[in-house]
Formats: C-alpha cells, sequence, structure tokens
C-alpha cells in the first residue's frame, strides 16, 4: 500500500516581485512528477543540485502545495485545509540540512519538547516522549546538554528526536547528511537505518550522495524537475549512463567494474559495494 503518493504533481515557484517586466515568466521546478512510496520501504531521491529535491520534500508535508496534480499522504489527499495540512504534518516528519536551522531551543530536552508541546501533548507525558526519542537516535540522557556543545552528527540525532517525538510514520530527510563529517554521517545514517529495520519508519532519503541510496528499496532518479527512471538500488545504480543523464556519477565500484572491462577484465557481475567488489575480484583471480 502506498503511503505517500505523488501524482501527476507540477509545481512552479510565484514570480520574483522585483524582477523587470520582461524578465521570462517562471518555469516549472517540478513537472509530472509521480512518486508512490510503499508503507514500511526504505526509499531514495536522487538528483544533483537544484533538480527539484527540496521543493519535492516541501511538497511532502504541505510547505508548498502543487498548481496541479495531487500529493497524498496516507490516503488523504493534500489540500490547504488546516486540519488537513496538522494531520499531514504529524504523518510525515522532515529533516533538513542544516540542524542549527531547526533548533527552536538552546537545550536539547526542551528542543525535543517543542513539537510535543505545539502538537498539545499533555505535560505529564512529555519528559517520557523526550528520553524514548532521545534514546531512539542514541542520545539517551542529553537532555539537559546546550545544543551549541554538540558534534554535528549528534546535532543532526537531535533534530530527528524532535520530529521522531511526534511517532511520524513517513521520515524525510532532505539532505539531511550534507553538512555532516565522515562520522557525522555514519552516525546519521546508521540511527536513520535502525529506526526502518527496527521501528519500521517509511524512510524517504533525498540526497545527492549516491552511496547513500545502495541499502534502498526502491531508488528515483530526479533530473530538472523530473522524475527519469525509478527501480531498484542494482538496476539504477549499475547504469553509468543513465546515471549522467541525471548528473551523477555512478558508486566507486560499479566505476571500477566498467574500468577494469575496458581493460579486458570482466567481472562476473556489476558490484554495488566494497564487500561485492572484494568478492568479484577474488572469484576472478
Ligand atoms: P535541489 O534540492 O535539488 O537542490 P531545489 O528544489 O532546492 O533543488 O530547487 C529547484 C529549483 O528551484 C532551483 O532552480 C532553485 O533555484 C529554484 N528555487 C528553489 N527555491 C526557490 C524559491 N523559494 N523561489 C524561487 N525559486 C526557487
Amino acid at each position: 500500500m502506498a503511503i505517500l503518493e505523488f501524482n501527476d504533481v507540477t509545481f512552479t515557484y510565484p514570480a520574483d516581485p522585483d524582477a523587470p517586466k520582461d524578465a521570462p515568466a517562471s518555469r516549472p521546478v517540478l513537472s509530472h512528477l509521480n512518486l508512490q512510496i510503499e508503507k514500511g520501504s526504505f526509499v531514495a531521491v536522487l538528483g544533483h543540485n537544484g533538480s527539484g529535491k527540496s521543493t519535492l520534500a516541501k511538497l511532502s508535508n504541505g510547505i508548498l502545495f502543487p498548481q496541479s496534480g495531487q500529493v497524498i499522504v496516507d490516503g488523504t489527499p493534500l489540500t490547504q485545509d488546516e486540519d488537513v495540512v496538522y494531520n499531514a504534518r504529524r504523518k510525515v516528519g522532515m529533516v533538513f540540512q542544516n540542524p542549527d536551522n531547526q533548533f527552536v531551543s538552546t537545550i536539547v530536552g526542551e528542543d525535543v519538547a517543542f513539537g510535543l508541546e505545539n502538537y498539545g501533548v499533555p505535560e505529564d507525558e512529555i519528559p517520557a516522549r523526550v528520553a524514548a526519542a532521545l534514546a531512539a537516535v542514541d542520545m539517551a540522557g542529553y537532555e539537559n546538554r546546550a545544543t551549541h556543545t554538540l558534534s554535528g552528527g549528534q546535532k543532526q540525532r537531535v533534530a530527528l528526536a524532535g520530529v521522531l517525538a511526534l511517532s511520524p510514520d513517513i521520515l524525510v530527510f532532505d539532505e539531511a547528511t550534507a553538512m555532516l563529517d565522515p562520522d557525522g554521517r555514519q552516525e546519521v545514517l546508521r540511527t536513520i537505518c535502525r529506526l526502518h529495520t527496527q521501528q519500521h519508519k517509511t524512510v524517504v532519503m533525498i540526497t545527492h550522495y549516491i552511496e547513500e541510496a545502495i541499502g534502498a528499496d526502491r531508488v528515483y532518479l530526479i533530473h530538472n524537475g523530473k522524475m527519469i527512471a525509478d527501480g531498484t538500488a542494482r538496476e539504477m545504480l549499475t547504469q553509468p549512463e543513465l546515471l549522467a543523464a541525471a548528473g551523477l556519477t555512478p558508486p566507486m565500484p560499479v566505476q571500477m567494474y566498467y574500468d577494469l572491462k575496458q581493460a579486458g577484465i570482466v567481472l562476473a557481475r556489476c558490484p554495488l559495494t566494497l564487500e561485492e567488489l572484494a568478492e568479484e575480484l577474488c572469484r576472478s583471480q
């Protein structure tokens, strides 16, 4: 069953009121976009900068609304009706690129509690929900820490805890690892995988890092506001020409497979991960 659908969605940003009168009319940033995300799945939306990924994220929980087509969250078409938006935002939790921009308090526990207070969760339930959300992102006991003392990865996990506290079914990550160092990225990616496998959250990874799509159940390639292809991670990530059409380069093991092929060494299958590459190289000895 699809928990998040985009049906023929087209979106154009309003024209800049300060633009000269003879400036060309705004063009759609997303055109006739279709997306069907199954409940409990892990989906990656891959595209280079400017392809429309953030816009897609913002359309998925009513931060933006399409001019035509429909976004459907758990069976309910997303309209600008206040109650509809309220429910969509509880179902679809969003984590953005910069954790500092997502904090509303300088203290971890208060920050995670903010959404719960806003959504009218009874006060006596809040400490336990904050503690559970922090534990789910490996930040148990950090309630009283100042957010500015945390590493990038810890900050992003606290931002994620704030989202998780509201128990959304769907987690949308919009370039959520892009500002982190390699350790921070790994921490956040591990946390996301755990939330998917253990808490059965539907995960939508919106990213330009091709490696982040390797474990996905389904990969969508977006280019210039259009979905140009979708399929399994293996189908999408082992075709250099298709990736090039989306302005992306293949994962290193895939590139290696084609380089070796050109040099006359043909591996039995195209590896997606370093482990698979090592296996294929050993096998070809
Ligand atoms: P991505 O997340 O893939 O980098 P975006 O969705 O942020 O892509 O942007 C897609 C296009 O929309 C870009 O050309 C960008 O300049 C334009 N855009 C993004 N936000 C706005 C805005 N608020 N007003 C006008 N144009 C915008």
